[in-house]
């Protein structure tokens, strides 16, 4: 068993160690400024010249397969990079990728959406969370109906990111209600200007997602993305892509915030002697040295399972689970460290606890991770200690 990095992927990981550190860390104080006085941290314009700063050593495309002009990574090359992006709270994502999905578009689904997103053209937002039907994402109830050669869509989605600034939506709806889930939901390619509208969800976050309305939306048939009645296994695609990239993004945060905890015992003194000579204070940075090394190879193996084909569900929800967990207490831990200084607008810390509970929810709770561990423990489908075959 060989634990070590490849000389290239240690290469890819510093430079982008070095690209956070140069680029992206003396931006936070301005992107706190801008968050505070309610503005974007970092404009489209700003993202966009960095992303071409990065393009020209290579970095676009992370995940994107060559023949697209991208760098076609593997997941733990992947996984490695985007922690490394989640030691600064600077929004940034390389540029030069799409949602998995649309590689399943047709030619010319592929020129008017696929490649568009790919170049930074055009925005997409994944939309199947609707008011009623979350985690039971098979109960949703927004309909497309035939009507001649077109489709006309009626419903309401909420959540949705990016659904503010998308140009098109991949939208979930019903086309055959006796099927429902089993065959019957379809997903859509739709334009913003074909009429679905969209409102800001102001939320504990820096960024807020939409909720999005179809209002007898009308498209033709060419907007169907995969195939008629077979959305339902398109969504688990979106939502299964990458579920070891959250908490991997968590593990450069998470080391980030205990450095931070480190320097502040180590140099503030109470009753004569630095904090960091507390067994209180040792404790919390030892327990949370530990969940970070745990998590580091509990997204590490899943990311592995992902590059070697196999069925990685369960090693990304354990992935998921325990990231979002601990990630929360790690940056609990370091509030508390930091006393009263830690709950100020001064230091990022609080913008972190409040990035980071999100972690918990999103592309799956921690509840549904719970029961989607338990259900392959209990049915047999994972054997218990079975990790190593
Ligand atoms: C900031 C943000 C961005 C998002 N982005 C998107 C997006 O881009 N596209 C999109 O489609 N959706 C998006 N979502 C929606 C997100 O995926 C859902 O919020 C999430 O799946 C939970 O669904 P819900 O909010 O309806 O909660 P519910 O499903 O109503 O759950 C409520 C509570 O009950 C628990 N629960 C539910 N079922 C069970 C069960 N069987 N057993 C035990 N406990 C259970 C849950 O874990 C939770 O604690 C986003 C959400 C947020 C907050």
């Amino acid at each position: 068993m060989d634990f070590s990095l490849s000389v290239e992927e240690r290469e890819i990981r510093d430079w982008v160690r070095t690209f956070v550190q140069r680029e992206l860390m003396p931006r936070e104080q301005e992107v706190l400024r801008r968050e505070r006085a309610g503005q974007p941290g970092i404009t489209s314009d700003e993202l966009a010249e960095l992303q071409l700063k990065a393009k020209e050593s290579g970095f676009w495309g992370v995940q994107t397969p060559e023949e697209y002009g991208g760098m076609g990574l593997s997941a733990v090359m992947t996984a490695l990079l985007e922690a490394e992006l989640g030691r600064t709270f600077v929004p940034f994502r390389f540029g030069g990728s799409a949602d998995n999905i649309l590689f399943y578009a047709n030619e010319e689904q592929k020129r008017e959406y696929l490649i568009p997103t790919i170049e930074g053209k055009r925005r997409s937002c994944f939309a199947i969370t609707e008011p009623g039907a979350g985690s039971d994402a098979k109960a949703i109830r927004t309909t497309a109906r035939k009507d001649g050669s077109d489709w006309v869509i009626n419903g309401e989605k909420t959540f949705i990111t990016g659904g503010n600034e998308a140009d098109f939506c991949m939208v979930f709806a019903i086309t055959d209600p006796e099927k429902g889930a089993n065959g019957g939901v379809t997903c859509f390619l739709v334009d913003r200007d074909m009429g679905w509208r969209s409102e800001y969800i102001d939320t504990m976050g820096e960024w807020g997602p939409a909720a999005l309305v179809f209002d007898n939306v009308r498209v033709p048939e060419r907007q169907i993305l995969g195939e008629l009645g077979q959305g339902f296994a398109l969504a688990m695609q979106w939502i299964g892509r990458g579920r070891y990239l959250l908490p991997a993004h968590a593990i450069g945060s998470c080391e980030r915030l205990l450095s931070m905890a480190i320097e502040h015992a180590n140099t503030r003194e109470t009753f004569g002697a630095p904090i960091a000579e507390r067994q209180a204070i040792q404790w919390m940075i030892a327990d949370s040295g530990v969940e970070i090394e745990a998590l580091r190879w509990l997204v590490l193996h899943a990311a592995w399972q992902v590059d070697q084909g196999m069925d990685s569900r369960h090693a990304q929800s354990i992935a998921k689970l325990y990231g979002g967990q601990k990630a929360n207490e790690i940056v609990d831990r370091v509030l508390q460290i930091h006393g009263g200084m830690g709950y100020t607008r001064e230091l990022p810390i609080e913008r972190w606890y409040r990035e980071l509970r999100l972690l918990r929810i999103y592309e799956g709770t921690d509840e549904i991770q719970r029961r989607t561990i338990a259900r392959n423990l209990l049915k047999g489908h994972v054997k218990v200690g079975g990790t190593l075959g």
